[in-house]
């Protein structure tokens, strides 16, 4: 009996990892035409001061839409797209949509604002993305200061001297830098002082642990003291609660996001909550 049971456990695990397998391979296949087919699309969250109450910005998240998967969740494609080095295509194609939406909205007499964009590892090893990034710029017509690229921990601290390279590039442009899920990756206390970057993102898990846990309340205050000792603006990501809110004012935090204030908007819908403000 034991020994049925230990077999049954073995098909289980087997046909859950096929299953994974298959659906990785499904989404990688599907992926392929997704930008062709006009599959992709940007939404946008809005980043809050939280002093003034006041929209600073906004980040562009990636939405896939898919005739029979459905709405498939960037936690279930980014890495495929990394993986199989789409995110390349995919990446410029956000780039270049925010930047055109920046400036639609500009034009359309909202006031500007900066549009942040999330890099893969992929794409930031890519020798050429200072150069993208330039083009984006230009043929969108979008001011460099309007721009922001979010860079993650691990991404800077693997090779870290070619990356402080391509991070000086990029702020060479004029644009905006934060590193995004910060304390959750791989890294080291002495790489922030060599890498000139504006933010700071605390990480989700921190926000929704810290009125819970008094250790992850302490973390969030030190990285709000760390990053201001060092000249960088803290922002806190998923910020659920008018409690979370609080406290984060409390404890000096700069702006937040989440869905406490706005989940992330189609491009109508971010113009109608700017001009209702
Ligand atoms: P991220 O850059 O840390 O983005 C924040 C994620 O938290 C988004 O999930 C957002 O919808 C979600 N979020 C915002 N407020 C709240 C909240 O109050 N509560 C909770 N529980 N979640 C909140 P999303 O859009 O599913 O994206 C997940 C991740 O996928 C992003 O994490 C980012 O790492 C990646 N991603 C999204 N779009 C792109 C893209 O265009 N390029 C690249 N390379 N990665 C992207
Ligand atoms: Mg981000
Ligand atoms: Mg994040
Ligand atoms: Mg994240």
């Amino acid at each position: 009996r034991a020994k049925e049971a230990g077999r049954n456990q073995v098909q289980f695990y087997e046909s859950a990892m096929h299953a994974r397998i298959a659906e990785r391979a499904s989404i990688e296949a599907e992926l392929r035409h997704a930008l062709a087919r006009n599959q992709l699309s940007l939404v946008y969250q809005p980043k809050m001061d939280l002093r003034s109450g006041a929209v600073t910005g906004m980040e562009a998240l990636l939405r896939w839409q898919h005739p029979t998967l459905g709405a498939v969740a960037p936690a279930r494609f980014i890495g495929v797209a990394e993986e199989t080095g789409m995110i390349v295509a995919i990446g410029r194609w956000v780039l270049r949509m925010a930047c055109t939406q920046a400036v639609a909205w500009q034009q359309a007499g909202l006031p500007p604002l900066r549009v942040a964009v999330n890099l893969s590892a992929r794409q930031f090893r890519d020798q050429a993305l200072p150069a993208e990034v330039h083009a984006a710029l230009h043929d969108s017509g979008l001011d460099a200061q309007y721009l922001e690229l979010e860079l993650t921990e691990s991404l800077m601290m693997e090779n870290a001297g070619e990356a402080a390279q391509a991070i000086a590039k990029l702020k060479q442009l004029g644009i905006a830098l934060s590193i995004d899920d910060f304390g959750t990756g791989y890294s080291s206390l002495a790489y922030l002082k060599q890498f000139p970057v504006d933010y700071l993102k605390i990480d989700q898990s921190f926000t929704r642990d810290m009125l819970a846990e008094p250790k992850v309340a302490a973390i969030v205050r030190s990285v709000i003291a760390l990053g201001h000792s060092l000249g960088f603006k803290v922002i806190a990501e998923g910020v659920e609660t008018a409690a979370q809110l609080d406290y984060l004012r409390a404890s000096g935090c700069d702006e937040m996001q989440g869905f406490h204030f706005s989940r992330p908007l189609t491009p109508d819908a971010f113009a109608d909550l700017l001009r209702t403000r």
